[in-house]
């Protein structure tokens, strides 16, 4: 730390991104990306859209909005394109959060906490059931800005859209942000609630479902006055925060609905595959609708398991919250990837007797 840093920021704990490490080729299932390469008519407009790095991107991203807006049945001022999810939960913690205070679950998103303190919010935490799910009716005496993932980051445990709008509905005063990063692996989006209520923000990324974590695309969907508040922000911090050579790429990404049930579909059944493989193996884990798994033995200490599968040349996550720091978090790869996994983790408990 410089004798410059910002005497407020002292005690900022960044977030930690899974690690990418470069010293061997890994099979690579920390970070829950696709397995999967972009559509290929979202490589098709790269190289045009190069040649005119030039000229800034459009500020306004209007066909990447009209394309999410056209998908999900929606106006264009409905949507705000960001760089990132991680943008647009940045833009929506410092736009309905800021000066208030925060709720989310104890176990989650490891992000909610570091934007809280990086914008001084002030938060509470909300445990989750024994099955690792969100209780709605825990939230029914909040006044806070509620964030949630659904699916929950790092369970997968999912709530159904009627659990997800009595949420909103417990309290029309107070903003309710779904982080929806995960809802194409199985789930219902909430989208279609942001019609009726101008409290609820969804949430979504490119980087998952639509193959696209390297472009850095995410946005939000809402009512058109909460997104212009989101827009406040924006054009308060970087108007051109999508850059020109994502924004055509996730137009074409968005477009391609064959690709993207082709690789959803995939992620579900190798998903389906590799549950019941590590249930054979004596795992148990909450029932996932993400693209992971949270996986746990009585046989392997998780961190213990992490060490010795990286050993092998395969990467998963340990995560080190006090809940599930005996888990390991698998990202479903390929089908030949999980193979693989379960091959290397059967090895090390046949190696611990
Ligand atoms: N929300 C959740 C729940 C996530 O797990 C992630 C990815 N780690 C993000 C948001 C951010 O994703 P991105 O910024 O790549 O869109």
């Amino acid at each position: 730390m410089s004798r410059f840093f910002s005497e407020k920021l002292f005690s900022l704990e960044p977030y930690t991104p899974g690690e990418q490490p470069r010293d061997m080729v890994y099979i690579k299932l920390n970070t829950n990306e696709s397995p999967y390469s972009p559509s290929p008519k979202a490589l098709a407009v790269i190289e045009g859209e190069a040649s005119k790095l030039n000229l800034y991107s459009d500020p306004t991203a209007r066909f990447l909005h009209e394309a999410i807006a056209d998908h999900y049945g929606v106006t264009a001022d409905r949507v705000i394109a960001t760089n990132g999810s991680d943008e647009a939960l940045a833009f929506a913690f410092d736009a309905f959060a800021s000066g208030k205070s925060l709720a989310f679950p104890d176990v989650t998103y490891g992000f909610y906490p570091v934007f809280a303190n990086l914008f001084g919010i002030p938060y509470t935490t909300v445990p989750l059931d024994d099955t690792f799910t969100i209780r709605v009716e825990d939230y029914a005496n909040i006044d806070s800005t509620v964030v949630i993932a659904n699916p929950n980051a790092q369970t997968g445990t999912y709530l159904p859209l009627s659990k997800i709008e009595e949420l909103v509905a417990q309290n029309r005063d107070r903003v309710v942000i779904v982080d929806e990063a995960y809802i194409d692996f199985g789930g219902e989006t909430a989208i279609p609630l942001t019609d009726r209520y101008d409290n609820l923000l969804v949430v979504q990324t490119f980087s998952k479902s639509r193959n696209l974590a390297g472009a850095r695309i995410g946005f939000a969907v809402g009512c058109a006055d909460l997104i212009a508040d989101l827009n406040r922000v924006k054009y308060s911090f970087n108007p051109y925060n999508v850059n020109r050579i994502s924004m055509a790429a996730a137009v074409e990404a968005m477009k391609d609905e064959a690709y993207f049930a082709e690789c959803t579909k995939k992620v579900v059944e190798t998903r389906g595959y590799t549950a019941a493989a590590l249930a054979k193996l004596g795992f148990t884990y909450p029932a996932s609708m993400a693209n992971f798994i949270l996986a746990h033995t009585d046989k392997i200490d998780g961190k213990e398991l992490y060490q010795k599968l990286k050993s092998k040349g395969v990467l998963v996550r340990h995560l080190s919250d006090a809940r599930i720091a005996d888990s390991i978090r698998i990202t479903i790869g390929t089908r030949e990837q999980m193979e693989t996994l379960i091959r290397k983790i059967q090895e090390i408990l046949e190696d611990l007797t």
